[in-house]
């Protein structure tokens, strides 16, 4: 077996390690209040590989032995765990499937090749014997990318660059890297940091994603203020295709026609396998803080937003959380007891606040984010000051801040969590203009709650506005309700679709950064245009005629 590092195979993260609420007193009154569900009662545990009904392999002699002649029989598995590992992503839909026992198509078989050369070999194989191929980064998708067509008949490859994980080299005079594209988050930035560099791309699934799977959906970590998101961060690429290598340099611009390297940024396996992506890293900063700030209202936390955006402050991280996110975040700190924001805050500060004549259910929770030398962050600090301090904010420090950055890599655990005990927790996310934000973000939440009611359950919705660029910015919901069906899929897609169509009907796209795959594909003419999605179609089909690259993805 392969030195490779997989996710378990019904959820998020490693086997052993899970989201807990007892040492965090508020959460179960919180979720209670919030969506009827009682956090002391046993969790309905069902996740049993033994109960699975895994397909037996199709795949015919000829072709297996083709390919275990490429990577050796230790990396070319037919295992079922494996396979099964290599089903599905890390969506809502997926986790219930997996728990279901719901998994027509398996890939027949996982190979993990050990370089490009062999990479080209499985690929022009592949594409001989009209075999589906499917690259596989992480595992950490949520859009359904990564699942063949139900009923597919031709053998499925999932092809994992899991051995694809290093830093090759760093042009320290342009600040690039050559990275393999199957390095997970941690290892490239261990590698990179031995050097003094840092990539500062950090999505919240970091620690199981890889920079081939961040390129393929277009992804953007939570210091893209600053670094910009992978799109920017991504200059040159190698992508193996049937019989040849793209190549493209790391060009600081270039006038040469419509983007090839744009094509294949979110390309979710379509248009052949990404070997290897130079980037720009940086200078690990001398200094870096996440501050907490408070606003009174989730409008003001918004404009003061936009008013960084637009200003000489140039932070990291810009985000604010609505008034719900906040209560959820105060109900989530370890030890002190109690989910209102009177029982988080200091008696000083509470003064502060009702002196103000601040209503305290409607205050938003901000943090910010400085990096670079000392005299920077502090110049950062004092403009970022002087705005939020006119949009009425107070300056919490950098308690709240530490604690964020502490806690931001473990949030996804509560996915299984809320699953273990026959509730939904998930998320979907959207950019707009500035202009149209406010607008979007009440149509959101209306149409998430009409939703709720028309399956007949108390659910939740809050969101937060992060990766602020100069024109507009991202909102994050996330939603929660209890199941109340046998066929908890239904009521979800209700919720998702509602929430996914107020994206697109109030001038926001159907993802900022989560990909089309399969589920978000039927929005995309309606965020492109019917002729977007034509010129789209049109690409996908000269270059693969025959389907053979993870069919039916953004289509
Ligand atoms: P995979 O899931 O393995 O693959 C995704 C797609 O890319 C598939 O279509 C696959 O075929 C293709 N692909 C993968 N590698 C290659 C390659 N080398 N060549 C060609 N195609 C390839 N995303 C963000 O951007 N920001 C976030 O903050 C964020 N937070 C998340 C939090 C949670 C809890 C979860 C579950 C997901 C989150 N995501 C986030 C989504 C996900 O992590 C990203 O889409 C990520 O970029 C996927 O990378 P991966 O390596 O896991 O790719």
């Amino acid at each position: 077996m392969p030195n490779v590092k997989h996710m378990k195979w019904w959820g998020w993260g490693v086997e052993g390690v899970g989201f807990h609420h007892e040492d965090k007193p508020g959460m179960a009154p919180f979720v209670i209040k919030a969506i009827d569900l009682d956090l002391n009662e046993a969790p309905e545990l069902s996740v049993d590989f033994d109960a699975l009904d895994i397909p037996e392999p199709k795949i015919g002699p000829d072709l297996l032995a083709l390919l275990t002649d490429i990577v050796g029989a230790d990396n070319a598995i037919s295992e079922p765990m494996d396979r099964i590992v290599h089903t599905y992503g890390k969506s809502m839909r997926d986790l219930v499937r997996l728990r279901n026992g719901d998994i027509p198509r398996v890939p027949d078989i996982v190979l993990y090749p050990a370089d490009e050369d062999e990479v080209q070999q499985i690929v022009d194989a592949a594409v001989d014997a009209d075999a589906v191929l499917i690259p596989f980064g992480g595992g950490s998708n949520i859009a359904g990318s990564l699942e063949a067509p139900p009923g597919e008949t031709r053998p499925v490859i999932s092809l994992d660059l899991g051995r694809l994980n290093k830093v090759i080299d760093v042009d320290e005079t342009s600040g690039l890297a050559r990275i393999q594209a199957g390095a997970l988050g941690p290892d490239l930035e261990e590698q990179l940091g031995q050097r003094g560099w840092t990539l500062g791309h950090f999505p919240d699934s970091f620690t199981h994603s890889t920079l081939g799977g961040w390129v393929a959906t277009r992804s953007s970590g939570m210091q893209s203020d600053k670094y910009g998101d992978i799109a920017q961060i991504a200059r040159g690429l190698r992508v193996v295709q049937p019989g040849k290598l793209l190549v493209l340099r790391p060009l600081p611009g270039y006038s040469t026609g419509p983007s090839v390297r744009e094509m294949i940024l979110g390309s979710e396996g379509r248009l052949g396998v990404i070997t290897e992506v130079t980037v720009q890293v940086h200078r690990l900063p001398e200094e870096r803080v996440v501050l907490g700030y408070l606003f009174p209202s989730w409008e003001s936390g918004l404009d003061a937003m936009h008013a960084i955006s637009v200003s000489d402050a140039t932070p990291s991280i810009t985000r604010v959380s609505d008034s719900r996110e906040t209560g959820f975040s105060f109900a989530t700190r370890k030890k002190k007891p109690g989910f209102s924001l009177s029982s988080m805050i200091s008696k000083g500060l509470m003064s502060v606040l009702e002196k103000r004549g601040w209503d305290l259910d409607q205050v938003c929770l901000s943090f910010i984010g400085y990096e670079g030398s000392k005299e920077h962050v502090a110049r950062q600090k004092k403009l970022v000051k002087d705005i939020v301090s006119k949009h009425g904010a107070i300056v919490l420090g950098k308690g709240p801040g530490e604690l964020y950055d502490q806690k931001k890599f473990d949030t996804p655990y509560i996915r299984d969590f809320l699953l273990d005990r026959g509730a939904a927790g998930d998320v979907s996310e959207t950019a707009a203009p500035w202009s149209q934000l406010k607008t979007l973000y009440y149509a959101v939440v209306a149409a998430a709650n009409s939703a709720f009611d028309e399956i007949g359950v108390k659910g939740w919705i809050m969101c937060h506005l992060s990766h602020s660029e100069h024109s507009g910015a991202c909102l994050y919901f996330t939603f929660a309700f209890k199941f109340s069906q046998d066929d908890p899929l239904k009521e979800y897609d209700v919720v998702k679709q509602a929430i996914q169509q107020a994206f697109v009907d109030n001038g926001g796209t159907l993802s900022h950064h989560h990909a089309v795959g399969v589920e978000h594909a039927p929005w995309l003419a309606e965020d492109l245009s019917p002729a977007g999605a034509e010129l789209m179609s049109g690409l996908f089909t000269s270059f693969d005629p025959k389907g053979n690259f993870n069919p039916g993805k953004i289509t």
